[in-house]
């Protein structure tokens, strides 16, 4: 048992406590999963549409398991043949011919088995990379609520489940095409063999299969258990590194590392327990199986009674034994499909609990494509809140901001200024009131157009890791970015100069999340990229970091640059962004009150901050 926090540390503020996840069951366990075991097909219903169509591969690994139970089969009767002739000094002339044949026909068993093997590998991993895929694209359709309201799964959670509960599906997408065709194959052949050589034998090794199989349904049961709970541990560790290691900066600066280390460790050990169990009980099914081949062993013997009473014949009990061991091969194949489905059923499932929402139909469909747009924008009397029982947010909000003027937001954190942003780009739709973009309801508005007309230079700066250019010209990343205007935007947003001096230039990699720049550059950067795609309107949310004073004289200087041609609303902190503005409002209680210019400068404004009405 580890202690969550070392709580004599006086080091570790209670700011960190409460910025991070501490309830431990949070992170464990995601809301419980209502599906599934009523219904044991559903998760095969899930995967069928990606499957089916790789039926190519599928059809060709099933016609090479074809040959290699085919040439199995001879085998097994021919190395009966072998003894025979072996046996017999005046045959032994023949047995060259005996062996090459033989050796051929073990040719012909390695070679179909291996490209049965590849081609059903083939199908199983294109149709995981096709679900891959699928569950991305409706991940990214999700709303905003489903990964701002807490009512989703976590980055990390997520991560995981495409990652690697993806590769536990190929696993159990192979392990089952595999025993479909190939394994009955084999099963069935071994067992006319066996049957051709002698019934009753056949019959008695016959009656430890039902019995075998109960037990090992069973287990399968329990292993299926095992596994959701192994899933949910590993999703906890990844949703843990996804948070923590993009803060890294923070845990230092923090001497949070012993904090860090302990939570780690704890959700690692939790971890530890549960695969335990689980490759505890995934070595214990086969060993069930086993018990087969010392069934073989007492067949040995009662068929060498039979033998020394000459009933039987010795050759044909070498190759009914020989039958009976490569049973056993597609029997624990079988056993191994079944381990696989019922610890890959929890992956499937949590994979496709992704792809179970019904989108809301963002676009209506009369939703027109605005190819122009003045810049002119009206919230009428919005009421917003995040959710259900939330607070209100915006509580009959009204605004009206002309075509190509600046306007300034100021207010508390925490006021809802952010939130008005969200919604003029629709990331979330108001309870009530309307939103119109030079006298267009924005819902009546493509989504994609809207965001066309409406740029956005977030509070928190999202940078990739990519050259300068595909930064800046995102909009454009799937076609050709137009240079031009990526150093027509950068000039304008006075980054072109330390873009210069970048090692690349242009063509330099900002690492992740554009660690190689400054605060002050990532801001001109994103004021780059917003101008990038030519939108009327932008909405700028500015940073409440402080920046040195040179920093933030070229940020202002962009930003009074791009005042000239666009509609500007600015989320400000700084007195001086404030004045830039052609009318400045407070956003307090959900509400706008205008403020003055005189009464802004007339000492108001820091009266203000010092009430902590502005920050
Ligand atoms: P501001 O930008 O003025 O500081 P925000 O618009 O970010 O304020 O937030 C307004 C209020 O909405 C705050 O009380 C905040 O806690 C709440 N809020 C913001 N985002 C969410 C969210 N995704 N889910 C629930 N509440 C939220
Ligand atoms: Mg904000």
């Amino acid at each position: 048992n580890f202690p969550l926090w070392p709580s004599t540390n006086p080091r570790i503020s209670t700011r960190v406590l409460s910025l991070l996840p501490l309830n431990p069951k949070s992170n464990q366990s995601p809301k419980p999963h209502h599906h599934s075991l009523s219904h044991p097909f559903k998760s095969l219903n899930s995967l069928s549409p990606y499957v089916l169509p790789q039926f190519r591969p599928i059809l060709l690994g099933w016609l090479c398991s074809l040959v290699s139970v085919y040439s199995l089969s001879r085998i097994v009767s021919k190395v009966g043949n072998l003894f025979a002739i072996l046996g017999d000094f005046n045959r032994v002339s023949g047995i060259r011919g005996e062996g090459l044949v033989l050796g051929l026909l073990v040719l012909a068993r390695l070679v179909g088995c291996y490209l049965q093997q590849a081609f059903l590998w083939d199908a199983a991993l294109r149709a995981v990379c096709d679900v891959r895929v699928r569950v991305f694209e409706k991940v990214l359709e999700r709303d905003m609520g489903f990964f701002e309201c807490g009512g989703g799964v976590s980055a990390g959670d997520i991560a995981y489940r495409i990652t690697a509960e993806a590769s536990d599906v190929a696993d159990t997408v192979y392990a089952l095409l595999n025993t479909i065709v190939p394994s009955t194959l084999q099963l069935s052949a071994m067992v006319a063999q066996m049957l051709a050589i002698s019934p009753v034998l056949s019959l008695i090794s016959a009656m430890v299969i039902p019995c075998m199989a109960l037990v090992v349904a069973y287990l399968g049961d329990e292993l299926r258990k095992i596994s959701k709970n192994a899933h949910l541990t590993v999703a906890a560790l990844s949703a843990y590194l996804n948070e923590i290691l993009p803060a890294i900066f923070f845990v230092k600066a923090n001497n949070a590392e012993l904090c860090e280390n302990t939570r780690f460790q704890r959700l690692a050990r939790a971890d530890l327990s549960e695969h335990l169990k689980k490759k505890k009980m995934k070595a214990f099914i086969p060993q069930i199986i086993q018990i087969m081949y010392f069934g073989a062993l007492f067949l040995f013997c009662a068929g060498s009674l039979a033998i020394s009473r000459g009933s039987f014949d010795g050759h044909a009990m070498i190759s009914f034994v020989t039958s009976l061991v490569f049973l056993i091969e597609p029997i624990q194949g079988i056993g191994k499909a079944y381990n696989e489905w019922k610890q890959g059923e929890p992956a499937i499932e949590r994979l496709f609990d992704l792809t179970r929402f019904k989108p809301k139909a963002i676009d209506k469909p009369d939703a027109v494509d605005l190819n122009h747009v003045t810049g002119e924008v009206q919230f009428c009397d919005i009421l917003f809140k995040y959710g259900e029982n939330m607070p209100l947010v915006l509580n009959g909000l009204t605004l009206q901001i002309k075509a190509g003027e600046t306007v300034a937001l100021v207010g508390p954190s925490g006021g809802g200024k952010t939130t008005l942003a969200k919604l003029l780009i629709r990331l979330y739709d108001p309870l009530s009131g309307h939103i119109l973009v030079d006298n267009h309801n924005i819902q009546s508005i493509r989504l994609g157009s809207l965001r066309r007309h409406v740029g956005l230079v977030s509070q928190d700066i999202t940078l990739f890791s990519g050259t300068v250019s595909e930064n800046i010209g995102y909009r454009d990343l799937m076609e050709e970015i137009d240079m031009e205007r990526v150093e027509d935007a950068a000039r304008t947003a006075n980054a072109d100069e330390f873009i210069r001096n970048l090692p690349k230039g242009y063509e330099t990699n900002i690492g992740p999340r554009g660690s190689i720049l400054s605060g002050g550059q990532k801001q001109r950067l994103a004021i780059a990229r917003a101008l990038y795609q030519k939108s009327s309107i932008l909405i700028l949310d500015e940073a409440t970091s402080a920046l040195d004073s040179r920093s933030e004289l070229l940020v202002r200087q962009a930003v009074e640059r791009l005042m000239v041609n666009h509609t500007v609303l600015v989320i400000a902190h700084r007195l001086e962004t404030v004045l830039m503005a052609q009318r400045v409002f407070l956003l307090e209680n959900g509400k706008l009150q205008e403020l003055s210019h005189s009464s802004l400068l007339n000492n108001h404004y820091e009266s203000l901050v010092s009430t902590g009405l502005v920050i």
